[in-house]
């Protein structure tokens, strides 16, 4: 650390990771101004990083609206962006891994079943009205053809064990009889069953294409990030991929949520629920804003005015993680 004002300086790498499933909107600006402050803040790099392995979702030329939007705002990336369709071979790598490490197994599962088996259990759509996998492949295929790529989560929380044994140090989370805690910077401890909550969740999907947790899991290791700064609704992601991270032997970076912005509804905006665009001729409006939703102080001046104003602010805020 160096000597200016509790700054770190030299190993925070952060990043601002958008789907290119629709423009950034007042929401989604939260969490780029977010990451980019906290990396500032901590004298660090900001990376962007377009997610766009989910192609069926993601719409032509979005990357490059997407970038422009930050520009506009003033967020420029420490160093050229990455795109995720150009990765599938560190992807593969991460899954040949884990194949030769037993902690994935093929699923030959259709939706269908799925939700028959989860029926047979008694058991309700949980999280985001998705269904628990029930398991039904863990032990073999039956003589079905694999569809889709699974990460056994019992074998993942037994190599952490001893993963934790052999490290012995770990601030940031911990998993006692299957229950994964861990501790983000802005919502404090949390915790999740992963095995109960969600299940053997997939890796690779049975359309061939990489599912996000994976990618995430591989890309933010890669990219050497210490610090993720994001949407609070991605944060009962994380579990699974601090899960992922055991499996992997990779680190875990610092978590911090980021909070919602709701539309008048009251319901989150979303690409999903048509939020629109913010004007990009008037970015100072956008900025204040999201500096708003992150209880920042309101200021007067220029862009640059602004938001050298925030870096300083976010200190009173958000604690700066080592
Ligand atoms: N690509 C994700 C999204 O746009 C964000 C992933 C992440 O920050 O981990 O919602």
């Amino acid at each position: 650390m160096s000597g200016d004002a509790g700054r770190y300086v030299g190993d925070y790498i952060g990043r601002f990771a958008p789907s290119p499933t629709g423009p950034l909107h007042a929401g989604s600006l939260v969490a780029a101004l977010a990451s980019w402050l906290d990396a500032r803040a901590h004298g660090g790099q900001w990376l962007v990083r377009i997610e766009d392995v989910d192609s069926p979702r993601c719409l032509p030329g979005m990357d490059r609206v997407i970038l422009q939007q930050l520009a506009a705002c003033g967020l420029w990336p420490d160093a050229e962006p990455v795109w995720q369709s150009q990765r599938g071979p560190l992807y593969q790598q991460a899954l040949d891994l884990l194949q030769q490490t037993k902690l994935v197994y093929p699923c030959a599962c259709s939706r269908k079943e799925i939700a028959q088996a989860a029926l047979k259990l008694g058991q309700a759509p949980t999280r985001h009205g998705e269904l628990v996998y029930p398991g039904t492949c863990r032990h073999g295929l039956d003589g079905k053809p694999a569809r889709a790529w699974r990460l056994d989560i019992q074998k993942s929380e037994e190599k952490s064990a001893s993963r934790h044994a052999a490290q012995a140090q770990n601030a940031t989370f911990s998993i006692t009889n299957n229950m994964l805690h861990w501790a983000d910077r802005r919502l404090g401890l949390q915790q999740q069953n992963v095995a109960q909550e969600v299940g053997d969740f997939v890796l690779r999907r049975a359309d061939g294409l990489w599912a996000y947790q994976l990618a995430v899991v591989v890309d933010d290791a890669a990219q050497g990030i210490t610090h993720v700064v994001r949407g609070e609704d991605l944060a009962d992601n994380t579990p699974r991929q601090i899960l992922l991270q055991q499996a992997l032997a990779l680190a875990t970076p610092h978590y911090l949520h980021t909070p919602l912005v709701l539309g008048v509804n009251g319901e989150k905006l979303s690409k999903q629920n048509g939020a629109q665009a913010f004007d990009m001729s008037m970015p100072n409006a956008a900025l204040d804003a999201a500096a708003k939703a992150l209880q920042l102080p309101p200021v007067t001046g220029s862009r640059e005015e602004k938001l050298a104003y925030w870096i300083k602010a976010w200190h009173g805020i958000y604690n700066l993680a080592p």
